[in-house]
C-alpha cells in the first residue's frame, strides 16, 4: 500500500508535545493535527498508528525483549563493555546510581541518558516506513546477535531523543497520557467499534481512512478474535445483588485459568487469548476434542482454559497451563490434562449470536457442545459441568433467587479455594470490551491463613516509577526450626511482598534497614550463608539484609490459598500476600518457622 515519507522526527515532536500537554483535549487535537497534516497516502495511517498503539499491533510478533534483554543488546550495539558504569546503569535500571537521579526505575529515561553521551543531536532522517521495516526485522530475528545488529542500525540513523521513543515502542509503553479510546476516536468515530470486533489494527486503518464516511456496524466473524466482554468488580454480595436488582441472575464460579476464545471453522481450530494473540500450544492438546465434540461446522466459544487433575478429580491450581500443554505435546505421561470450560457462545453456523440473551446462549451451548468430563465442559445453570466441584457441593452455576443464596455460594467458593464468583444478567447481550456491569465479579478479600504469619524481612527489591531507586518490596523468609532454647540460624525465602504499607510506614522500615542493605550486584553473587534460596532468578532480591539480627518482623496476611512454590525455597508460598503491620515489638528470632507454617497450611486445607 502506498506510503509517503513521513519522518519519524515529526512523530517524536508529536510524542513530546503530547507528553507535555496537561489537558486531554490538547493531546487529542495535537494527534488530530498530525493526522491531517502528514497522513496523505493510504498506507500512512497504519504506519503511524501502529507506532502509537503498539500493544494493539498484532501484525508484528513479539520482540522477545524485556528491559534486561534490551539492555544487553543495547550495550553490545553501542560497543560498551559490560563492566562500564553506563552498562551497569542499563542493567541495573531499577536501582539508579549516584548520577541517575529521577530516571531510576524508568528504563527508557536511563537509556536516553546513556545514549545522549553517544549519539549526536542531529536526526538521521529515518522515515516511519523505514522504522517499521526495522521493527519487523527486530521481531523476526531469532537471536540476540541479530537483534543487536538491528538496534545498531537504528542507533546510527537516529539521535538520542528518537532512540528513546523507539525503545518505548519496543517496550510497548509510551506513557503519553492519552487513552486508546481517544486515539481511536480522533482517527475515526467508528474505529473503536471496528477494532473491538476484529482486533485488527491494520484493517481498521485501511477501512476507515475517510473520517467523513461512517462505517456500517460490523458483526463478529469466525477467525477474527473479538475483544472480550469484561466483568465489573463489586466489593460484596449485597452490592452485587443490589446492582442487578429485579433481573434474572445467574451466579457462576470464577475459574482461574486463561480466558480463551475458540474459533472453529470446519477443520480449522484457533485459540485466541485475551490480548487477541494466537495460542498454538493449545492446538495439540485440544483441537481433536473440539473438532469431535462441537456439533456445528462453525462457531466461536468463550471460556476458560484450565488444567484437570485426573488423579485428584479436580481442577489443578492456576499456573500450570503452559507446562501441561507442552507436556501433552511432547507425549509425556501425566495425571493432568487441559480442560476447556465454555461459559458462553458467540457464533453458531453462519450467525453471530451475541445479541441474543445469555439465557438463549446457554441453550445454544447445551445444543452445540457435547461435554466430556475433565476435557470439555459447559458452564450453564443447574447441570452442565460433569466435573464435580467438591463432594457435597456439585454446583458451579445456578440461577439465584435471593441474596442469601449468593452469599452461601460465595462462602462455598472461598472454602473450595476457588478464585471468586461472577454474577451475570441472564437477559444481557454479549458486548465486546464492555465492563459496564452486565457481568459482576466478586473475589474474596485477603483472609488470614489460620493466623498471622510473622515473617522476617531478608531482602529488598527496588521499585520503579515513583519509587525508582528506593526499596519498595521485600523478600521475606521463614525460620528453619531451631533446636530447643536456641535462636534460628537459617532463614528460608518465602515470598515477595510489596503491598499493605502506607508510603510513610514503608519509609520508616526502609530507613531503619538501609544501613544493613547489602547490594546484590550483576553478575550474581551468592546469597549470605544464613539465607536459603533457590536458583530461580525471579527470587533474587536487589539487596540482602546483612544479617538476620538486624532485620524486622512483619505480619503478613494473604489470600487463603497457598500455592506450591517453584520460585521460593519454602515448600509453599502465598497468593497475593500483603503486609498487615510491622512488628517492631517482636524480636527477629520469633519469626515463624517452616514446620509450624506447613502445619498451618494443612490445618487450613483440612488435610
Ligand atoms: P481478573 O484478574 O479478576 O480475572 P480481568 O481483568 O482479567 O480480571 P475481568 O473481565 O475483570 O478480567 O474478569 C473476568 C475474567 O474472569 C475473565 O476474563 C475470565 O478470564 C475469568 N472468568 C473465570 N470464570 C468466569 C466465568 N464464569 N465467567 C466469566 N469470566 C470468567
Amino acid at each position: 500500500m502506498e506510503e509517503s515519507d513521513i519522518k519519524f522526527n515529526v512523530m517524536v515532536s508529536l510524542f513530546n508535545w503530547t507528553q507535555k500537554s496537561k489537558s486531554s483535549a490538547t493531546k487529542r487535537s495535537k494527534f488530530r493535527k498530525f493526522l491531517d497534516a502528514f497522513c496523505r497516502e493510504p498506507g500512512d495511517y497504519f504506519s503511524a498508528i501502529r507506532l502509537i498503539l503498539p500493544v494493539l499491533d498484532r501484525e508484528r510478533g513479539s520482540y522477545g525483549l524485556k528491559e534486561h534483554a534490551l539492555a544487553t543488546c543495547l550495550i553490545d550495539a553501542l560497543g560498551m563493555s559490560r563492566d562500564s558504569p553506563d552498562a551497569q546503569r542499563l542493567l541495573n535500571w531499577r536501582k539508579g546510581g549516584p548520577k541517575t537521579g529521577s530516571s531510576a526505575g524508568n528504563f527508557s529515561l536511563v537509556a536516553s541518558e546513556v545514549l545522549q553521551r553517544r549519539q549526536g543531536l542531529t536526526s538521521g532522517g529515518l522515515t516511519l516506513k523505514e522504522l517499521n521495516e526495522q521493527l519487523d526485522r527486530l521481531s523476526s530475528s531469532e537471536n540476540r546477535a541479530e537483534k543487536t545488529s538491528v538496534l545498531s542500525d537504528l542507533i546510527r540513523r537516529t539521535n538520542a531523543q528518537e532512540m528513546k521513543w523507539i525503545i518505548m515502542i519496543i517496550l510497548k509503553d509510551l506513557k503519553l497520557g492519552i487513552s486508546e479510546k481517544s486515539i481511536f476516536h480522533e482517527f475515526h468515530p467508528d474505529a473503536e467499534d471496528l477494532f473491538n470486533v476484529t482486533c485488527d489494527l491494520k484493517l481498521v486503518c485501511e477501512k476507515l481512512r475517510d473520517r467523513s464516511q461512517r462505517h456500517k456496524r460490523q458483526d463478529i466473524e469466525v477467525g477474527k478474535p473479538v475483544r472480550p466482554q469484561l466483568a465489573l468488580r463489586v466489593s460484596n454480595a449485597s452490592a452485587a445483588w443490589k446492582k442487578l436488582h429485579g433481573k434474572e441472575v445467574v451466579v457462576e464460579c470464577k475459574f482461574d485459568g486463561d480466558r480463551i476464545q475458540i474459533h472453529k471453522n470446519n477443520s480449522e481450530i484457533r485459540f485466541f487469548s485475551r490480548s487477541f494473540l494466537d495460542h498454538p500450544e493449545y492446538e495439540h492438546a485440544m483441537s481433536d476434542i473440539i473438532a469431535k465434540n462441537i456439533l456445528v461446522d462453525r462457531c466461536i466459544l468463550d471460556g476458560e482454559m484450565l488444567v484437570w487433575d485426573t488423579s485428584e478429580n479436580r481442577f489443578a491450581d492456576f499456573g500450570s497451563n503452559q507446562g501441561i500443554a507442552k507436556a501433552a505435546k511432547e507425549g509425556l505421561d501425566s495425571d493432568r490434562q487441559m480442560c476447556y470450560v465454555a461459559f458462553d457462545i458467540l457464533y453458531v453456523g453462519d450467525t453471530s449470536v451475541i445479541h441474543q440473551t445469555l439465557a438463549e446462549r446457554h441453550d445454544l451451548l447445551r445444543k452445540v457442545v457435547k461435554s466430556i468430563k475433565g476435557r470439555l465442559e459447559i458452564l450453564v445453570p443447574n447441570g452442565g459441568l460433569n466435573a464435580s466441584r467438591s463432594p457435597g457441593e456439585p454446583c458451579w452455576s445456578f440461577v439465584a433467587r435471593s441474596l442469601d443464596e449468593v452469599e452461601k455460594f460465595f462462602k462455598d467458593t472461598i472454602e473450595n479455594r476457588d478464585e471468586g464468583i461472577v454474577l451475570k444478567d441472564l437477559a444481557s447481550k454479549w458486548e465486546p470490551s464492555d465492563r459496564s456491569g452486565k457481568w459482576l465479579k466478586l473475589k474474596p478479600e485477603y483472609v488470614r491463613a489460620g493466623s498471622d504469619l510473622d515473617v522476617l524481612i531478608i531482602g529488598g527489591y527496588y521499585g520503579s516509577g515513583r519509587r525508582g531507586g528506593e526499596v519498595s518490596q521485600f523478600l521475606v523468609g521463614l525460620a528453619e526450626r531451631p533446636m530447643p532454647n536456641t535462636h534460628p540460624r537459617r532463614f528460608i525465602s518465602f515470598c515477595r511482598v510489596g503491598t499493605g504499607l502506607s508510603d510513610e510506614e514503608l519509609d520508616i522500615v526502609v530507613t531503619k534497614l538501609k544501613p544493613y542493605f547489602r547490594k546484590y550486584e550483576y553478575p550474581k553473587k551468592a546469597a549470605p550463608s544464613f539465607y536459603q534460596v533457590t536458583n530461580n532468578s525471579k527470587e533474587r532480591p536487589d539487596v540482602w539484609i546483612e544479617s538476620p539480627e538486624k532485620s524486622v518482623i512483619v505480619s503478613i496476611t494473604s489470600d487463603i490459598r497457598t500455592i506450591k512454590s517453584e520460585v521460593f525455597a519454602a515448600p509453599y508460598s502465598l497468593r497475593f500476600p500483603r503486609i498487615d503491620r510491622v512488628r517492631f515489638d517482636k524480636p527477629w528470632h520469633e519469626c515463624l518457622d517452616v514446620h509450624t507454617f506447613v502445619e498451618l497450611v494443612h490445618s487450613s486445607n483440612g488435610t
